[in-house]
């Protein structure tokens, strides 16, 4: 079993449908520790990409093609913190997704670029309260997954579960990178938006894949 440009199409699909139904979560998670517009920013972001989707001519040929169109469509149009950081997490998973279709490896390999992408841009070390703390411990249950033989959809389907752990768990942590380091202390108590972001990002390619 492999995934294909179909599926990724699929997964930015129901990426802009999750951000979307979880604008207002967004918005208020990001009011509590930052200026309040990441559901705004994000739901802009990924309405643009499905706009491109929908107007191009023929469907992208490959995985890489589709998270390319995603990675320059964020960068131009999220704008904030997140926007580049999501912007090179997928123009690098787009590069390591290159191909027709991918396997379990190639999952992990476009995960791994992700993250590798959003550290070398905004330069968080786990445990500083942001989206660095939920693709963190998704990469390291997709790798564990796919060492143990698993198919790409139960790949992503324990990608999703890391991540959703890594953002819960980054409630009790001080931040200390980006706009809610500005709170210092009180940032404690309080989920990181951009961790949940991911959390929805990655639901989204493991229910695009299960179906
Ligand atoms: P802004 O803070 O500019 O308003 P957003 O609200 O859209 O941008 O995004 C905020 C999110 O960006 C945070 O919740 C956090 O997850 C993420 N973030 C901020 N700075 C960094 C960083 N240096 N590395 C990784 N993620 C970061
Ligand atoms: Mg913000
Ligand atoms: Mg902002």
């Amino acid at each position: 079993m492999t995934l294909d440009a179909a599926w990724a199409v699929d997964w930015v699909r129901r990426s802009a449908a999750a951000v979307a139904e979880h604008r207002d979560e967004l918005v208020e998670l990001d009011r509590q520790i930052g200026d309040g517009d990441h559901g705004e920013n994000m739901q802009r972001g990924f309405r643009a990409v499905v706009a491109k989707l929908d107007a191009l001519d023929a469907p992208p040929a490959t995985v890489g093609d589709v998270l390319r169109l995603v990675a320059t469509t964020l960068m131009s149009t999220v704008g904030g913190a997140a926007g580049p950081l999501y912007g090179t997490a997928f123009l690098r998973a787009s590069k390591a997704g290159a191909t027709d279709a991918l396997g379990a490896d190639g999952v992990v390999a476009m995960l791994e670029a992700a993250l590798e992408g959003v550290v070398a841009r905004g330069k968080a070390a786990p445990g500083e309260k942001t989206m660095v703390d939920a693709l963190t411990p998704a990469v390291a249950a997709a790798v564990e997954a796919a060492d143990h033989g698993a198919p790409p959809s139960a790949v992503l389907a324990a990608a999703a579960l890391g991540a959703r752990d890594g953002a819960q768990a980054t409630v009790p942590l001080v931040a200390t990178k980006g706009r809610a380091s500005y709170l210092g202390p009180r940032s404690v108590g309080h989920l990181d938006p951009g961790a949940r972001s991911t959390q929805l990002i990655l639901e989204a390619a493991a229910s695009a894949a299960a179906d």
